[in-house]
């Protein structure tokens, strides 16, 4: 499989080279030549298979003539060693709950696939090459890549979170891990940890002495394997007979997971509609009405894992569909809620079902209950992290005092490690070129 960039000036990449680089040289984001498509007896069949087995029928259509077949299959094995169950809220509307891996959010699963075929192509090299992986985040990513890449010769990690804005919880899962990941605390706002890790992307210095990729949502390796369980999800409810006309609800924020699922569409899955549900960060929604894609500063909001003003992989949605935003509103609708309405869906929800929604699966379950589900049609949405990620959150509008997970606990004895720096280039800079 090549792979094409979105901004179209540079060159078609294989599966190494995209892995590798995460964002092309023109700085788009790079797109695979064409979808594989799956028979519609294999989705069929899919129902009598586990998530591994039909996981790996996914990830050969995709990346099976790049690498060799059994070690594609082995690293499926390896990282989907979790549940991703679908479960029953009420009436015709599931939870698709991705936060049984070891951060407790969807993101482990990209994160675990790419650390292992970066790895898988480190290996190939030989001894000597070494990957940099410089990742941004405002909370839930920084956590899963550490976590996913912790450990794995030929690769470091530096995950730049903003000093004071994430979560104790969140911040442990980056800051106590010690080998190949080191955690630094920018004094600025996560704005400012991107526009670092990008200036780091272009700067010409910093590309000669290093090999540097990115594990955001942009990575190839990254995203595609959320396709997956979009697969999973359906053999699962094709199970017990609710499979035949799906609406699947995503709680949005760079877009990379409802882009996986527009790709599982793309290769067959009957998916009916899509649903992209949002905060207050409503850029998305608003281009669905208007057609105009207007990005914007990020708001903070209680589901901050989605407080994106500019979706990175917006681009790669576009693409797919050839720019064309008929087609695109007529297979995606949105909906976006305000913290107040968070605050309420979260209350009924758990008074009335007795399901505990985390604030950013809160936007996907009243998104299906908004769009006013036919009788014949079964909602999913997509549960993104387990609500105890945020039980500060959670705690004060429940009132209550969920439970934490003995993973998490686990994350919360280690040792916090980290490097403080300035949120100027220069500094960050000179940081990576002494450590190389
Ligand atoms: C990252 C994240 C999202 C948003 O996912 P995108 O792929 O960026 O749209 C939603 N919920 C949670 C809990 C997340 O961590």
């Amino acid at each position: 499989m090549k792979y094409y960039s979105t901004n179209k000036q540079a060159p078609l990449a294989n599966l190494e080279e995209v892995v590798n680089k995460g964002l092309a040289g023109d700085k788009g984001l790079y797109m695979p030549e064409y979808v594989p498509t799956i028979d519609k007896d294999v989705i069929a069949s899919m129902k009598n298979k586990s998530f591994q087995e039909l996981a790996d029928i996914v990830a050969q259509a995709f990346f099976g003539k790049d690498m060799d077949p059994q070690s594609l299959t082995d690293i499926v094995f390896d990282t989907l060693s979790f549940e991703t169950p679908v479960v029953h809220v009420h009436d015709n509307i599931y939870s698709l709950e991705l936060f049984h891996g070891p951060t407790l959010a969807f993101k482990d699963t990209g994160a675990r696939f790419m650390a292992r075929i970066l790895s898988h192509f480190i290996r190939q090299k030989g001894i000597d090459s070494e990957v940099n992986v410089l990742v941004a985040t405002s909370g839930d990513t920084g956590g899963a890549v550490a976590n996913g890449f912790l450990g794995i010769p030929g690769i470091r990690v530096f995950v730049l979170y903003p000093k004071d804005k994430v979560s104790q919880i969140q911040e442990c899962q980056f800051t106590t891990l010690g080998k190949n990941i080191t955690a630094l605390e920018i004094n600025g706002t996560f704005d400012d940890c991107q526009a670092l890790v990008k200036a780091a992307f272009v700067d010409d210095d910093l590309n000669k002495r290093l090999q540097l990729t990115s594990a955001n949502s942009i990575n190839v390796a990254r995203f595609l394997p959320q396709s997956f369980y979009y697969f999973d999800a359906y053999a699962q409810l094709d199970r017990i007979g609710k499979a035949d006309e799906l609406v699947v609800c995503v709680p949005s924020g760079n877009f990379g997971n409802l882009t996986a699922g527009l790709f599982a569409h793309k290769m067959g899955l009957p998916v009916k509609h899509f649903i992209a549900a949002n905060n207050r960060n409503d850029v998305f929604y608003e281009y669905l009405k208007t057609s105009d894609f207007l990005p914007r500063p990020s708001v903070e909001t209680y589901a901050n894992a989605m407080d994106v003003g500019n979706p990175s992989n917006f681009a790669r949605i576009l693409d797919l569909f050839g720019h064309d935003h008929k087609q695109i509103a007529a297979l995606i609708s949105g909906f976006r809620y305000s913290n107040e309405q968070i605050t309420e869906i979260m209350r009924h929800v758990y008074y009335t079902y007795h399901y505990l929604l985390d604030p950013h699966g809160a936007c996907g379950y009243q998104a299906l209950v908004d769009y006013h589900l036919k009788p014949n049609e079964t909602g999913l949405f997509l549960e993104t992290a387990h609500p105890a990620k945020f039980k500060g959150t959670v705690d004060g509008i429940l009132h209550s005092d969920i439970g934490i997970p003995v993973t998490l606990q686990a994350f919360m004895k280690g040792e916090k490690q980290n490097i403080a720096l300035g949120k100027d280039f220069a500094g960050f800079k000179s940081f990576l070129l002494s450590v190389s």
